[in-house]
């Protein structure tokens, strides 16, 4: 192939991942949320921004020697077969590394943030790359009942696995905007579920609730904030669970434990933290705290252990909220990724990574900003988010 044409294909596939920004209807309903600020979405409170600047050169300097592994993750190998049984007690979570988990329960099949390619990145030739192959084969997947996205961040929603599921029967749930991206790959107008904080889709028996996160979203340099990101609170008949998305901490997350809590599982993102940007990153002290509040039983610690997106240890996060549950008598299950847990019946996982040095919250502590502002509690009841507009 001659030069200047692979070069134009490389753009032009990288321009295709980036996604398209939202338009017409859609971008109308956006701008009727509570959220939106005139030209982009706000967050839940003040965002403490380091400026592109600072944080790049807090990377030049350099972080852990230890930020990716130096030996083989010891996935666990899964295939379709290891799925046949539903789970004894209705719920089972399988950690597929990063944020992808398959959440059965109650007899539905719920997959968070699908990421089967190979980077984090919009080009296939840089940017984060895997730490581990995908546990569950993309093929092997089975018969899943709707897919939540997080947000439009490359290690959340992945260009290459939606192109792989537009010709599935699956409904997407995303954050307002997010559909702009799927409808741009291919994915249908029906499929796609659009929902602002505190709104529900139900699934049947099941609801599927999108809770406020303190994010931001983009995948160029010119589309910051232009979706709205969030949490979700998964309900089915008898079991509960959250998955944080990526989320800094906020004390509003008692309103969500107040209003579907308890969880019987929380899967709360804890890497990829540093002080600089503690406004979107919880970080594992935080992570133990939110859980909490959200009235969580077990916490499943996400978010780490797949793509270097910081400057850690790779094993710190792990590390470190094992260190802050045991001061707060919290339970944390440590799955390797590919390994499924079910509440009340396995026990819980080992250690699976290797002791390497990593610094403890004294040494580099993380903290969200605005900690303490009080936020309004939610009216019970009312299909629009409470949350004031900050100005
Ligand atoms: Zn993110
Ligand atoms: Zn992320």
């Amino acid at each position: 192939m001659r030069r200047p044409f692979a070069l134009a294909l490389l753009a032009a596939s990288a321009c295709t991942a980036m996604g398209a920004n939202p338009t017409g209807r859609r971008l109308e309903r956006m701008q009727a949320s509570l959220r939106w600020r005139g030209d982009g979405f706000m967050d839940l409170l003040p965002r403490q921004d380091p400026g592109i600047i600072a944080a790049t050169s807090r990377f030049i300097q350099g972080g852990s020697e230890y930020a990716s592994p130096s030996t083989e993750i010891p996935i666990v190998a899964r295939t379709r077969a290891s799925f046949a049984t539903p789970p004894k007690r209705g719920l089972r979570v399988t950690w597929l590394g990063h944020s992808t988990l398959l959440v059965e329960i109650d007899g539905k099949r719920i997959l968070t943030d699908p990421v089967w390619g190979e980077r984090a990145s919009p080009v296939t030739w840089a940017g984060p790359k895997r730490f581990h192959a995908p546990p569950l084969p993309f093929e092997e997947l089975p018969e899943i009942d709707a897919i939540v996205i997080s947000h439009d961040h490359y290690d959340h929603l992945d260009y290459p696995t939606v192109l792989r599921l537009v010709d599935s029967d699956v409904p997407f749930f995303v954050p307002l905007g997010v559909g702009a991206h799927l409808e741009y790959w291919g994915v249908p107008p029906h499929r796609i579920h659009e929902l602002d904080w505190w709104q529900e889709a139900e699934l049947g028996t099941h609801r599927l609730v999108s809770v406020p996160s303190r994010h931001f979203s983009g995948r160029s340099l010119r589309d910051r904030d232009q979706t709205l990101w969030t949490g979700w609170a998964i309900v089915g008949p008898k079991h509960r669970a959250y998955f944080s998305g990526d989320t800094s901490f906020f004390p509003a997350m008692a309103q969500i434990g107040e209003r579907y809590g308890p969880f019987d599982v929380t899967m709360i993102e804890s890497g990829a933290y540093n002080q600089l940007w503690a406004d979107v990153h919880v970080g594992p002290e935080q992570a133990v705290e939110a859980h909490r509040l959200l009235r969580g039983r077990v916490l499943i610690p996400v978010h780490w252990g797949t793509f270097d997106l910081a400057l850690h240890g790779w094993t710190e996060p792990i590390e470190r909220v094992l260190a802050a549950a045991k001061k707060h008598g919290v339970v944390v299950l440590t799955p390797r990724p590919g390994q499924s847990f079910e509440p009340g019946v396995d026990a819980p996982p080992k250690r699976w990574w290797p002791d390497v040095p990593w610094s403890t919250t004294d040494d580099e502590p993380v903290r969200a900003s605005s900690r303490n502002r009080r936020i309004p509690a939610v009216r019970f009841g009312t299909p629009r988010p409470e949350f004031p507009s900050w100005p």
